[in-house]
């Protein structure tokens, strides 16, 4: 039979119960209890009359009670949709309504937020004290509860994860248990063990985080939470935890690497940190790697999962400006603009097949083909939009999303050159680039920057000095001053609202 995260939960449960699964706060939750937690939940859902694959959603920053839901409905049988909080009231009840989720867990902050956006759907609060839904406390079934056994294959539906919106509209992306075990086995390659000790500070909505929580979970390890990220609190936690893996995004290596008192803290017991879903600076990793003991992996992919690649940091020191190379068993190819495969070395768009595939978005067939593409044997692959380049090492540098790359003057400009290129001067904070329309190039580069406290520099002079290192195509036509980018819950740059902050400044 297959063994699923939570009957592996419950594996750990029998053979050492007491090793702690998860901590959070000063509250700590052994595997016997997590498991029993874990049973009275899943009898609750059944209670409730969710079967094998029905949708049941999530809203709620992180708790212990939210990792033990989560378990809750894959024991049920059901599939989660964990979905993110910060999304307008409008857009969150699309995504609700979207998932066809037959109930919806909430907290506090969600419930205060979005009581309208819910009036339709049946809410649990999974707090005490939300505003809306029945509490937990009173949904719960008694305390010896047990749910009927709802025997899984691994191409039952795990998850639906709705995509960041970074490019467009939230997509659902459907997973299914099989390709979650593939975490678990890599997981284990990275050293996650039952003596692993993982910290998560991104939201469980994100594949980001999930990457992380799965192997942690299933191989019997101890999962630090934090339902927000912050520097400080971060150093305190390893410190005080000896943790051992961190998966985290790449602003928030930056603020860690800006905290004045970083190298204060015992960091002696890491292993591995992780970084994925935004461009990682390379010198930022050589900072990292200088500063942080333990190994460092930075992972290319994307959540319906075209291939991933990944950059084992300390042992390519010279390859930091690159994503790494494909994962074992995946394959990376790159296409052209009419899907034809380019030759190696060439710049195109980046497809992956591997056995992290999605199966399709929910309930979007006609997307769903549209990011298909099929080889000279028929294979599927995923189209990542990514535009990237493989080197002869067979090392991928990543140049831009394809809806960002800027066409000037009918030549491909990435924005990724210019903003490497603006990142080395000393005025400069932070940087992205975004096209914007012009009557004599088609498109023009226009640089946002953060400026650097207490700089001054005049923006032209920032500019002049830009444009005479890089090419004739990338010069920028203008320097738009902003005192943070718009960035994502997961971190990633808005650049769509750049350029409507850009139209609007012009119009
Ligand atoms: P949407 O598809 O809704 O626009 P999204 O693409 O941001 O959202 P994800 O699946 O979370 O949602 O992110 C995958 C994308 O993140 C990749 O296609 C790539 O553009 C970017 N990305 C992931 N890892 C890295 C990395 N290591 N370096 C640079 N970019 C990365
Ligand atoms: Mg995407």
């Amino acid at each position: 039979s297959f063994a699923t995260l939570p009957d592996l939960v419950r594996l750990h449960a029998r053979d050492t119960g007491a090793h702690v699964a998860l901590i959070h706060g000063e509250v700590r939750l052994d595997y016997r209890a997590l498991d029993a937690r874990i049973d009275r939940m899943a009898a609750g859902l059944q209670r409730d009359g969710i079967a094998r694959g029905d949708v049941v959603a999530i809203v709620a920053a992180t708790s212990i009670d939210h990792v033990a839901m989560f378990l809750a409905i894959l024991r049920a049988g059901g599939t989660v949709a964990p979905i993110a909080a910060s999304s307008s009231p409008d857009a969150l009840a699309a995504v609700i309504a979207d998932s066809g989720a037959k109930l919806v867990f909430v907290d506090k902050a969600t419930g205060d937020r979005f009581a309208d956006a819910l009036s339709g759907a049946t809410v649990i609060a999974l707090g005490e004290d939300a505003p809306i839904g029945t509490p937990l406390s009173a949904w719960l079934p008694e305390e010896d509860a047990e749910p009927t056994p709802v025997p899984l294959a691994p191409d039952d539906i795990f998850n639906i994860i709705y995509s960041s919106g970074t490019t467009g509209s939230p997509k659902g992306i459907v997973q299914d248990h099989g390709m979650r075990w593939q975490h678990v086995l890599r997981g284990r390659m990275a050293g996650y063990t039952a003596e692993a000790i993982a910290i998560i500070s991104t939201p469980l909505c994100s594949n980001t985080t999930l990457v992380s929580v799965v192997p942690t979970l299933a191989n019997g390890g101890t999962l630090v939470l934090m339902e927000k990220f912050d520097a400080r609190r971060f150093l305190e936690l390893a410190e005080r935890h000896r943790v051992t893996h961190a998966m985290l995004v790449p602003v928030q290596y930056r603020r860690l690497m800006n905290d004045p008192e970083f190298d204060r803290f015992d960091l002696s017991a890491f292993r591995m940190k992780t970084c994925t879903s935004a461009p990682f600076a390379a010198d930022l990793k050589a900072e990292i790697l200088r500063r942080w003991p333990g190994g460092l992996i930075e992972i290319y992919g994307m959540t319906e999962g075209g291939g991933t690649a990944t950059l084992a940091a300390h042992l390519h020191p010279h390859k930091l400006d690159t994503v790494g190379v494909p994962v074992e068993g995946h394959v990376m190819r790159v296409i052209d603009e009419d899907g034809q495969p380019l030759p190696p070395g060439s710049v195109g768009e980046i497809v992956g097949h591997s056995p992290l595939m999605m199966r399709h978005y929910h309930n979007r067939p006609a997307q769903t083909r549209d990011a298909e593409w099929f080889d000279e044997q028929g294979r599927r692959y995923i189209r990542t939009g990514d535009i990237g380049r493989f080197d002869e090492d067979g090392f991928l540098t990543l140049l831009d999303r394809r809806k960002d790359v800027v066409i000037s003057g009918g030549f491909n400009v990435y924005p990724s050159d210019i903003e490497v290129a603006m990142r080395e001067h000393p005025a400069v904070e932070d940087v992205a680039v975004v096209g914007m329309p012009s009557s004599e190039w088609g498109e023009t580069p226009v640089a946002f920057i953060v400026r650097r406290a207490r700089d001054e520099t005049p923006a032209a002079e920032i500019r002049n000095w830009l444009n005479q290192r890089v090419g004739k195509t990338q010069r920028i036509s203008d320097i738009i001053e902003i005192d943070a980018l718009p960035r994502s819950e997961i971190g990633k740059v808005l650049k769509r609202e750049l350029r409507d902050m850009a139209l609007d400044s012009d119009g």
